[in-house]
């Protein structure tokens, strides 16, 4: 697995060997910017890899030069993942990050009764308890076998039938309410999964965005998580295909518990054709409706 960062920000046309020169100075070698015609701003946006020649520290002193001697002071960031061949074909279980690429495989909740709780009085990080079906629209999952709403996945009834015939186990289903129009309303239930894993390695890659506020001492606002990773030894024995984290994540708002799927699980939806094998957000096969499963690293 390698991490990669991306940095977005634009410049002056008259500036961009003196942006190069920085780089470059910290081990980064990037190339010319893109040229906006219009005003002459150069868009840069170098991706480049962390390792222990281009830490994170190292880019943070970057950023600091950045600003003192060009006055750049917005710097978007993004992290990648990257794993190898050999991390997709070893994983015995994997993450889903995404049933697309697009904002439609979000779908809002219309009602869902939650008892809600503070977990961190610092950043106000919240628990929700689930007292209800969830409730949504479900004409508004169209064609899609898999959507997210708020933390929980939600199952079209092929993709539930599909389950059943195929013998994935380790989940119970509860029908969503639906709430809208009644034309094109679906049925669709919410995957309960019925055993939490063992606790993840505390090898876990754990970033942070250094143009933002430094993490909250809860450990989990600010806190960009890498990859899971689980000790060998606690996933040989495993049955089941559908499981949730022992750790929580969160949706900036809310905690919930990531849910991890089997290596079965996601031949069964390359197999029938529900999405194309998909490695890496940077994958030309992510599109719109494809999956994006991320393999669980082991150590
Ligand atoms: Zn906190």
């Amino acid at each position: 697995m390698k991490v990669e960062l991306e940095n977005l920000f634009s410049i002056d046309e008259s500036s961009q060997d003196q942006v190069i020169k920085v780089y470059n100075r910290y081990g980064i070698f990037i190339g010319a910017p893109e040229i906006r015609k219009r005003n002459l701003k150069a868009s840069f946006n170098p991706i480049f890899t962390l390792n222990d020649d281009v830490t994170y520290e190292h880019v943070a002193a970057l950023y600091k030069s950045l600003e003192h001697e060009l006055g750049i002071v917005s710097i978007g960031e993004r992290f990648y993942f990257d794993f190898s061949d050999s991390e997709y074909e070893q994983a015995p279980l994997f993450t889903l990050n995404s049933t697309g690429n697009s904002p439609d495989m979000f779908i809002d909740d219309k009602g869902t009764l939650f008892s809600i709780s503070t977990h961190c009085q610092h950043c106000g990080l919240m628990e929700k308890e689930q007292l209800s079906p969830l409730v949504i629209d479900t004409t508004e999952m169209k064609d899609r076998h898999l959507v997210h709403v708020s933390g929980y996945w939600v199952a079209s009834q092929e993709l539930a039938t599909l389950m059943k015939q195929e013998d994935i186990k380790g989940f119970e289903l509860l029908e969503v309410i639906h709430q809208g129009p009644k034309e094109g309303k679906r049925k669709a239930f919410q995957i309960l999964p019925t055993q939490v894993l063992p606790e993840s390695s505390t090898e876990r890659v754990k970033l942070y965005f250094a143009t933002e506020q430094p993490p909250c001492r809860c450990g989990l606002s600010g806190i960009i998580n890498g990859p899971d990773i689980y000790h060998r030894e606690d996933l040989t024995d495993l049955k089941n295909d559908i499981f949730l984290s022992a750790e929580w994540s969160h949706d900036g708002r809310y905690l919930y518990r990531k849910t991890l799927f089997s290596r079965k699980f996601r031949e069964l939806i390359i197999k029938n054709n529900i999405s194309r094998e998909v490695r890496g957000e940077k994958d030309k096969n992510f599109g719109p409706k494809d999956w994006l499963f991320d393999p669980v690293l082991l150590n």
